[in-house]
């Protein structure tokens, strides 16, 4: 499997990419998805990429850096064009976080979308991944009035309830998850985990953030820790470690459109 979202451009990791992928494959994890959450961010999440053959990176503004101007949209199309780029984002809405303001984060968003959408009509033709925190309600509308695939984005992270995971689905997208799932205090997330169907899950770390039971707690998150949450995930929904294993990266492959490494380069 890889970790299909984390944060290797973050300081956690300066200078220990090598050790921190070397510890992933030693835990079966075979490579990983770097997401950009600013238009400088982007450039460095490339050059990961770049070095190195098991590393794909996103391009995209975070909602929570939608303050972070001016933002170099020139940038993110340059990154999203190059063959290593696998997808947008991450982008979406944030309620969690008083700071930025809705009143920052929407007009971002909307640019973004736009851009997104301008790029797509020129044939970049890349899935999207959704930060939504505590704002289901608010973003899937946004979204339906976009002219991109529904098919084609994944909301990260899930941490909603199992009500609001029937609205992502229903929406037709795909559903990632990171550790909270395995947090004792996240029956909800369980819960909503159970209700997704088989080719619309997927599993991510959010390094260097929420590291999984039984690491919880530990700093930085990396992700060998994936594994964790993939064996939590296969258990919490009564599949064969190997079955289950098969079917998320199946997914990975399908939505990045890029192939599992079997052994780490
Ligand atoms: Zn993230």
């Amino acid at each position: 499997m890889i970790d299909t979202h984390c944060h290797l451009t973050f300081p956690d990791y300066a200078g220990r990419i090598d050790e921190t992928l070397a510890r992933a494959a030693a835990a079966g994890v075979t490579g990983a998805i770097t997401i950009s959450t600013t238009t400088r961010d982007c450039l460095d999440a490339l050059r990961v990429a770049e070095e190195y053959d098991n590393v794909w990176c996103t391009s995209g503004v975070h909602p929570c850096h939608s303050d972070d101007t001016p933002h170099d949209w020139k940038a993110i199309r340059r990154v999203a064009e190059h063959p290593r780029c696998v997808a947008w984002g991450e982008l979406g809405l944030d309620n969690h976080h008083p700071e930025p303001n809705r009143s920052v984060q929407d007009p971002v968003l909307a640019e973004q979308l736009a851009f997104i959408e301008s790029c797509a009509a020129d044939g970049i033709d890349l899935p999207v991944v959704i930060h939504c925190r505590e704002a289901f309600a608010d973003l899937i509308p946004i979204l339906r009035a976009s002219t991109l695939d529904r098919s084609r984005y994944v909301f990260h992270c899930f941490t909603g309830t199992p009500d609001e995971a029937r609205m992502v689905l229903d929406f037709g997208a795909m559903i990632s998850f990171t550790g909270v799932v395995t947090y004792r205090n996240a029956k909800g997330v369980a819960e909503a985990a159970k209700l997704v169907p088989d080719d619309r899950i997927m599993v991510e770390t959010d390094a260097p953030f929420l590291s999984p039971e039984p690491v919880r707690g530990t700093r930085p998150c990396e992700p060998a820790f994936s594994r964790h949450t993939a064996e939590f995930l296969a258990k919490l929904r009564g599949v064969g470690w190997n079955a289950f294993h098969e079917q998320i990266n199946a997914n990975t492959e399908s939505f990045f459109r890029i192939k599992v490494p079997e052994h780490a380069s």
